[in-house]
């Protein structure tokens, strides 16, 4: 690989994961994350598969209404929990959707009866 592909994954790493991290729903340690999904990416991971596994871990969180707390920074996701969500059956169709975020109704908010909306964006 030329000096220049290189740089060029390492950039379409770098947009890969601000796409990524902007519809993760809880917002910490950035840094972090961003080193975490680049962890996911040498390993063999695709964009695609986060972002599934993401989806995932959200639908999963709509259904059980859990607390904004209890979501576990980006990071931590990325570094542990990824495997969990990653080959998750199609998780749609067993979790109930939820109420549609009204100010994004096409992001992944979810609504959290103990902490109200935790918005995508
Ligand atoms: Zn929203």
């Amino acid at each position: 690989m030329t000096l220049f592909g290189a740089e060029n994954a390492w950039e379409e790493t770098e947009q890969g994961f601000a796409a990524w991290y902007a519809a993760y729903p809880r917002k910490r340690e950035r840094a972090d994350a961003l080193r975490a999904y680049r962890a996911a990416i040498r390993a063999g991971r695709t964009a695609e598969q986060l972002g599934q596994a993401r989806d995932a871990y959200v639908a999963e969180l709509r259904a059980s209404g859990t607390e904004a707390a209890f979501i576990v920074y980006p990071a931590g996701f990325l570094r542990r929990k990824l495997d969990d969500y990653l080959h998750v059956e199609a998780p749609v169709k067993k979790v109930k959707a939820g109420p549609v975020c009204r100010d994004h109704p096409d992001e992944r908010c979810f609504y959290s009866p103990g902490s109200g909306w935790i918005h995508a964006r």
